[in-house]
């Protein structure tokens, strides 16, 4: 009898305490019934690999699912568990023969099974302060990283970890403090800013921000925008956006993902854009995919499909413009960590790596299994901690095999949990964004043309021209009174 026999109720035998999948988010039969058992998506999953158990293969969740469907098994805790291991990387989808939307199936699941987890008190409001309160309200996000980074730098931090307080903690806490990043000096925030195009511009696009991203990484957001600036694009980042939704949408918050997404729809649309160009793979994949959140949203259905078609990943969007080679040399050996929701989701492989070989003086090397997810997943570095380090103790073994002094990747998740990799690992390998690379040998270009201005939203045509000469006037200025002084 394998696991999944076992997990499931016979038929007929068992009335379920607590109810089934209900509702207009149920997992939809004409997806569920697509799955023809061949198995090929079990060499792809990684907790499977990890495990060797069916319960814990996409193949075994997508029964269980279907039992819960018919009536044969209930929504119990023990099902849950299976469920929650899943990473959601979505690397089944990718290599299924019959097209099951995984994606779709499990984010639907989780949605369903919300309501009937058994959380403490103490649990329930930190999730419902995070989801509700913080995650779509990036002023109250930046203040928190702000007492965040305080805590950092202020040599707070170095005190609690000699006096071993985070002991006291729940199990766990010292590790996940550990592998907080070091939050950098300056945010990055969207203020209806407009950054000009270096030359005749080509091309006129909306960035988005996101919730964690303009925060951990901010100096890695502007690297994106100086990219764009580079090759031709006025780039506007739109106020008034917000949070993306992925997070809500991975543990089952389905409504709150739909207000964000209408929201961002609503922002986006009316800056008049090209593209809208994200950043972060986990965000893309979302926005990309708002077309099926909103479906049955009879104001928002034709819109949303209409926005989706709109985004664009950096790496696409770049590959496609086609993007100016940089002519700055980096002596760097670099490799490539897949990121799940670049290559599973939006079958972007090959763009980050032609934007990599383009540098000159870089040497880019595989790594074995580069699609394989890092552990990372949206909140599975917290929920599922130790399967989430087992498995990103076994990426740093390939990438250390690599001999690579640069680990590049291309999603704020994969960046956070890479480099707690190097940490645990001991190595001291960097881990970038594609773009900051990029934006390093733009910066080494033997002629560098200056950079593209940054002006307030409302100065995108006319007051073009009349910023530039105020700061050509400005700069000027400035540098007549420096030789005055010398
Ligand atoms: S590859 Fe697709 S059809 Fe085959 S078992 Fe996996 S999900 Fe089902
Ligand atoms: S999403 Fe990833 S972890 Fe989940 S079943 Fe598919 S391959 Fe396995």
């Amino acid at each position: 009898m394998t696991t999944v026999e076992k997990a499931i109720t016979q038929p007929g035998q068992a009335t379920p305490a607590i109810p089934l999948f209900s509702g207009p988010d149920a997992p939809e039969e004409r997806d569920l019934y697509k799955c023809v058992h061949c198995g090929f998506c079990l060499q792809a999953c990684p907790t499977y690999l990890e495990t060797g158990l069916e319960t814990e293969s996409p193949r075994g969740r997508i029964a269980l699912m279907k039992a819960v469907n018919e009536g044969r098994l209930g929504l119990t805790p023990t099902v849950f568990r299976h469920w929650d291991l899943c990473i959601q990387c979505r690397a089944c989808e990718n290599v299924c023969p019959s097209g099951v939307p995984y994606g779709r199936l499990i984010e639907a699941t989780i949605a369903q099974v919300e309501p009937h987890r058994k959380l403490t008190w103490m649990q329930r409001r930190m999730a419902d302060f995070m989801l509700n309160s913080a995650l779509p309200y990036q002023n109250r996000l930046t203040a928190m990283m702000g007492a965040m980074r305080l805590y950092q730098q202020s040599g707070l931090q170095r005190l609690v970890r000699k006096a071993r307080l985070l002991k006291l903690g729940p199990k766990g806490l010292v590790e996940m403090e550990r592998s907080l990043p070091a939050l950098p000096d300056s945010f990055f925030a969207a203020q209806g800013q407009l950054v000009h195009s270096i030359g005749t511009p080509r091309a006129r696009v909306a960035l988005l921000s996101g919730c964690l991203m303009p925060l951990f990484h901010g100096p890695a957001m502007r690297t994106v925008t100086r990219v764009l600036s580079r090759n031709g694009c006025d780039v506007s980042v739109p106020a008034g956006q917000v949070c993306c939704g992925a997070i809500h949408t991975h543990i089952g918050d389905l409504e709150k993902a739909r207000a964000m997404a209408r929201r961002n729809i609503d922002v986006f649309t009316a800056s008049r854009v090209d593209a809208v160009v994200v950043a972060s793979a986990g965000c893309g994949i979302r926005m990309k995919e708002y077309g099926h959140l909103l479906r049955n949203d009879p104001a928002y259905a034709e819109k949303a499909e209409q926005f989706s078609a709109m985004v664009k990943d950096i790496h696409e969007y770049l590959v496609a413009l086609p993007f100016v080679p940089p002519q700055g040399r980096l002596d760097y050996k670099v490799t490539y960590q897949d990121s799940c929701h670049l290559s599973h989701t939006q079958r972007i492989t090959a763009q980050p790596r032609t934007l990599l070989r383009s540098i000159p003086g870089l040497t880019f090397v595989e790594m074995e299994n580069s699609t394989r997810c890092c552990g990372a997943g949206g909140t599975y570095t917290i929920t599922q901690r130790e399967f989430s380090l087992r498995l990103l103790d076994r990426k740093m073994a390939a990438v250390r095999e690599t001999g690579a002094d640069v680990l590049a990747t291309a999603n704020p998740g994969c960046v956070i949990q890479l480099q707690y990799g190097t940490q645990r690992a001991e190595t001291p390998m960097r881990v970038k964004y594609v773009t900051e690379l990029l934006d390093e040998a733009y910066s080494n270009e033997p002629r560098r043309p200056p950079p593209g201005q940054v002006t307030a939203e409302g100065a995108w045509d006319e007051e073009r021209q009349e910023m530039r000469a105020r700061w050509k006037t400005r700069s000027g200025d400035r540098r007549r009174r420096i030789r005055g002084r010398e």
